[in-house]
C-alpha cells in the first residue's frame, strides 16, 4: 500500500498531480462575529480563491493565497506576508469584527487534472500494490473513500468507484 499522500510521486512511473503551496491563519478568539451570519463555513469558487471558518474557541480561520509551486524553503519563507494578505482579506470581508493574528503556516496540497484522487493499482506497477492517493480539495473525504475501494480490492469485490478513481480514467 502507497498512501504516502504529496511523497507518492517517487513511487510512480510518472507523476499524477501538481503540487502548490497554500497558506493559512488563525487569529486570536474575537469578541463577537458581527456581519458573520450564522458563522458559515465560506469557500469560494473564485480564482483565486480563500476558505474561512470560526473555531470553537472563538478564532478565525482563513486561508487560500496559494503559490504554483512547492518549495519548501521558498513557501515557507512567504508565510509572514501571505499571513498579512489574508488577514487584510479577512478584515475586508467581516469590517465589523476586530482581529489580531495569532498563528500562521503553510502546506503543499496536490492538485490533479480532474480534481479527483487517485485510488487503486497501477498499469505499470506490480499489481499487488494498492495507491491511496486522497489528492484534491476534498482530500480529507477522498482518504476515507480510499479505504472502502481498496479494502474491496483487497478482498475481491467490487467497489462502485473503483473505475470512478482509478489511474485508467
Ligand atoms: C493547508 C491545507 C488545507 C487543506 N484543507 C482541506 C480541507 O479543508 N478539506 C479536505 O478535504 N482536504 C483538505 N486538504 C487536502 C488534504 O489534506 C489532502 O488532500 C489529504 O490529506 C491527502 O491525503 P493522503 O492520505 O493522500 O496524504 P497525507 O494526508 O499527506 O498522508 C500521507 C502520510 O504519509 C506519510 N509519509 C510520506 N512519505 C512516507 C514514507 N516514505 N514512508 C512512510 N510514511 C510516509 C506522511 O508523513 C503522511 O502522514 C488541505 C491541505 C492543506 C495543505
Amino acid at each position: 500500500m502507497v498512501a504516502t499522500g504529496y511523497e507518492a510521486g517517487q513511487f510512480l512511473p510518472k507523476s499524477v498531480a501538481k503540487l502548490h503551496s497554500t497558506y493559512a491563519i488563525v487569529t486570536e478568539p474575537v469578541r463577537s462575529f458581527d456581519g458573520w451570519k450564522d458563522r458559515c463555513l465560506i469557500w469560494e469558487s473564485a480564482r483565486p480563491y480563500i476558505y474561512a471558518r470560526t473555531t470553537p474557541d472563538n478564532r478565525i480561520m482563513i486561508g487560500g493565497a496559494d503559490d504554483p509551486f512547492r518549495d519548501p524553503a521558498h513557501r515557507d519563507a512567504r508565510v509572514p506576508k501571505k499571513a498579512l494578505r489574508l488577514l487584510a482579506r479577512a478584515r475586508r470581508l467581516f469590517p465589523r469584527i476586530e482581529m489580531e493574528l495569532a498563528y500562521a503556516w503553510a502546506g503543499t496540497f496536490a492538485e490533479t487534472p480532474d480534481g479527483l484522487p487517485f485510488i487503486g493499482e497501477h498499469p505499470q506497477c506490480e499489481r499487488r500494490i494498492h495507491f491511496a492517493l486522497a489528492y484534491g480539495a476534498n482530500g480529507i473525504p477522498f482518504g476515507s473513500v480510499a479505504g472502502e475501494v481498496l479494502t474491496s480490492s483487497i478482498l475481491g469485490r467490487y467497489h462502485r468507484y473503483k473505475h470512478t478513481f482509478g489511474f485508467d480514467r
